[in-house]
């Protein structure tokens, strides 16, 4: 399918959207499916009560109450899962940082 950029997102970004009736098959013998850049929320976030805005990524807001902790007040959350696809540096310290909420969370 081919794709096109869509309407700016509030941080001004274009994202790519999927041009409609431009699906096509091509014959192949072999396909190399590739990773991509999208949350994906697991099936138990729900009964877990675990809130992802609409683009899946899972709300765990870095200056709320504790940092970096979800809907569910005992599950705490950063990285790509929260941001987006990003860099590693920045999951490196969004996980200290959510270390640090959840000893803020246990009062120690
Ligand atoms: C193709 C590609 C190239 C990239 N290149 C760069 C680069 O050059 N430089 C850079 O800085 N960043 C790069 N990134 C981005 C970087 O990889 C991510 O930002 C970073 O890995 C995010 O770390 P994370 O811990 O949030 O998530 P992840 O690294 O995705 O870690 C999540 C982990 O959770 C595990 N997991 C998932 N579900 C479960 C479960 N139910 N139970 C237990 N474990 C589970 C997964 O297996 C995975 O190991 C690249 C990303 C991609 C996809």
């Amino acid at each position: 399918m081919r794709t096109r950029l869509g309407e700016p997102d509030e941080n001004g970004r274009q994202r790519p959207e999927v041009v409609p009736g431009s699906e096509e098959i091509i014959a192949a013998d072999a396909v190399v499916i590739a990773f991509g850049f999208q949350a994906s929320p697991a099936p138990w976030f729900d009964s877990a009560n675990i809130q992802v805005d609409e683009r899946d990524r899972v709300t765990a807001p870095e200056h709320g109450q504790y940092a970096f902790q979800t809907s569910n007040e005992k599950i705490f959350a950063g990285g790509d899962m929260v941001r987006g696809s990003d860099l590693v540096v920045t999951a490196i310290y969004e996980g200290r940082q959510a270390a640090e909420g959840i000893l803020d969370y246990l009062g120690v």
